[in-house]
């Protein structure tokens, strides 16, 4: 998927503020992961205004630039902070083996479909750069409340379900989950494939809500996952038990 966004130079950043005019690289190898943030303002200003507000408050405390390496405004456009190459600002301890991805709005009130979409397609063009990711939050990584309640949990629970079903974006899961099925279809997730990442800790989380238990929801791919896909498909007769999640058993699983 190609991501497409608004660049440092269309929504006109600041060079950065280092002597040789040049971020501090982030090397590809290091990298494991992608760690959510939000604006963490409870109004705050909205697209190129918010990006903005945020370089000048970075550059106020002495740092390079803008923090974050991508943004996502609250209708889900998504703006270029230092990018794939530069190493972020935003998670201590983590600068260098993470990419940081902040929503510039109020991660704790529940957040729009086309947010999430643009958050998810990021991650992805992420693991197409770095090869797989894991997904976290900051305040996984660190004493604080960011990316806020509503979005940490979304981030968390897989980037699809939420704690609680009342404050459910039931849109956003659906949107999310043809999302995933798309990408399901084109790539099924198997043991032999050592498929991992967050769509396969969402198919064991959804497997152990409908009875088959894959062992622990840790995203990896391995015997137990596949023994609970196939329990899973011989009880739905059609489909073949063969231990693989195409775009099929996504679907019974899923969707039915
Ligand atoms: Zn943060």
């Amino acid at each position: 998927m190609v991501v497409n966004y608004i660049s440092r130079t269309q929504w006109g950043a600041k060079p950065p503020a280092t002597h040789n005019g040049r971020f501090t690289p982030l090397w590809a190898w290091r990298v494991q992961g992608v760690v959510v943030h939000h604006g963490g303002v409870k109004h705050p200003p909205k697209g190129v205004a918010a990006v903005k507000a945020f370089e000048r408050h970075h550059l106020s405390k002495g740092w390079d630039g803008i923090a974050y390496n991508w943004l996502v405004d609250e209708t889900g456009t998504i703006f270029e902070g230092r990018g794939w190459d530069a190493r972020g600002g935003a998670t201590k301890w983590w600068n260098s083996k993470s990419i940081s991805v902040c929503y510039t709005g109020w991660g704790h009130d529940p957040v729009g479909v086309n947010v999430l979409e643009s958050i998810k397609a990021l991650t992805v063009e992420a693991e197409k750069r770095f090869g797989d990711l894991w997904v976290s939050t900051h305040r996984l990584k660190g004493s604080t409340d960011c990316p806020g309640g509503w979005l940490g949990e979304w981030v968390e629970a897989g980037m699809v379900v939420a704690k609680n079903p009342s404050d459910q974006d039931w849109a956003g899961v659906v949107a999310h989950i043809q999302f995933l099925k798309a990408e399901v279809a084109k790539k099924p997730l198997s043991r032999w494939r050592r498929s991992r990442g967050e769509t396969v800790r969402l198919v064991q989380t959804r497997l152990l809500e409908r009875g088959f238990d894959p062992g622990p929801a840790d995203g990896i791919f391995g015997k137990g996952t596949a023994a609970a896909v196939k329990d899973f498909q011989r009880t739905q007769g059609w489909l073949k038990a063969d231990g693989v999640v195409g775009v099929n058993t996504f679907t019974a699983l899923f969707v039915q």
